[in-house]
């Protein structure tokens, strides 16, 4: 099939780490929408993920690789490679988050931090990019956070993974600067997903406040908006980067944020 309009990622494949839960479902869902057969990664609910991909009409396959793991990496793009011809998008977005001061961080919470939120990318660039050249396109969007541009306090390991991506993704774009491969960012802001569900939770239990004031507490500390960014409205940002409209955009960071980095 060939490329529409409406379907403009017909006969790409994309991949998005990450995407059987919250943002990463939603960009495989925009990715799909518009074209794209998909490579789905992570843990917990995964036939759900992949009926829900498969539902758009698209092909769709699953690989359970830990990104902690680079053996797993590699042999995750080899599958994408083996199944569909080649990984043209990838999303490095597969995260956790472990909120502690620095001083009572668990040793093991800030290793896993780091190895899951930054160091995967490396592992899923350094393997992909090189078939992208060879193809003459690709699109890396790793997703950050406007934790990759400001700091919060009890958030070491995260602030310092997604600090570092932004990094990461900036000399990915330089050495890919003369190809079709392009590498930029996305940083939201709060996103009502597990990962920020979690937060509410010990909130409400901390201070004793019901979920709906602990969920208008952690936004009215951070998000001038006052509003969750939606996993849609980052599936959409990830399809205009994967447009020719984009392709001069390399190793931007572009927030998405209710106006949080703004202050
Ligand atoms: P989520 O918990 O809903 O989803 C995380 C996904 O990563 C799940 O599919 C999970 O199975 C997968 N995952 C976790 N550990 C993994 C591992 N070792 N190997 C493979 N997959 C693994 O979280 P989310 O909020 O959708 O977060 C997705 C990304 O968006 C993360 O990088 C996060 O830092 C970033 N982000 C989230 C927010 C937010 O407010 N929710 C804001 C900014 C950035």
């Amino acid at each position: 099939m060939t490329a529409s309009a409406s379907k403009p990622l017909t006969g790409k494949t994309a991949l998005v780490t990450g995407s059987t839960s919250g943002i990463g479902l939603g960009i495989a869902t925009a990715l799909a929408q518009a074209g794209a057969n998909l490579v789905l990664n992570g843990f917990g609910d995964t036939q759900a993920a992949l009926a829900q991909i498969e539902a758009i009409g698209v092909k769709a396959a699953y690989h359970p690789a830990d990104m902690t793991k680079p053996a797993d990496i590699e042999a995750m793009i080899a599958f994408a490679a083996e199944r569909f011809g080649a990984v043209d998008v990838l999303v490095n977005n597969a995260g956790i988050q472990h909120v502690a001061t620095i001083d009572t961080f668990p040793v093991e919470s800030w290793d896993a931090i780091i190895a899951i939120n930054l160091s995967s990318a490396f592992h899923t660039m350094r393997v992909a990019l090189p078939a992208m050249r060879e193809r003459g396109w690709g699109r890396v969007i790793n997703i950050a956070s406007v934790h990759g541009l400001v700091g919060s306090a009890g958030k070491s390991a995260y602030v310092a993974a997604k600090h570092g991506i932004l990094g990461l993704t900036k000399v990915a774009a330089l050495e890919n600067a003369r190809t079709g491969v392009t590498v930029n960012a996305i940083c939201p802001g709060f996103v009502l997903t597990p990962l920020v569900q979690k937060q509410i939770d010990d909130l409400a239990a901390r201070e004793s406040l019901s979920p709906d004031a602990a969920r208008a507490k952690l936004l009215g500390e951070k998000q001038p908006s006052a509003q969750f960014v939606t996993p849609q409205q980052i599936g959409d940002m990830a399809v205009f980067l994967c447009s020719d409209a984009a392709s001069e955009m390399r190793g931007s960071a572009l927030q998405i944020d209710g106006g949080w980095s703004a202050q």
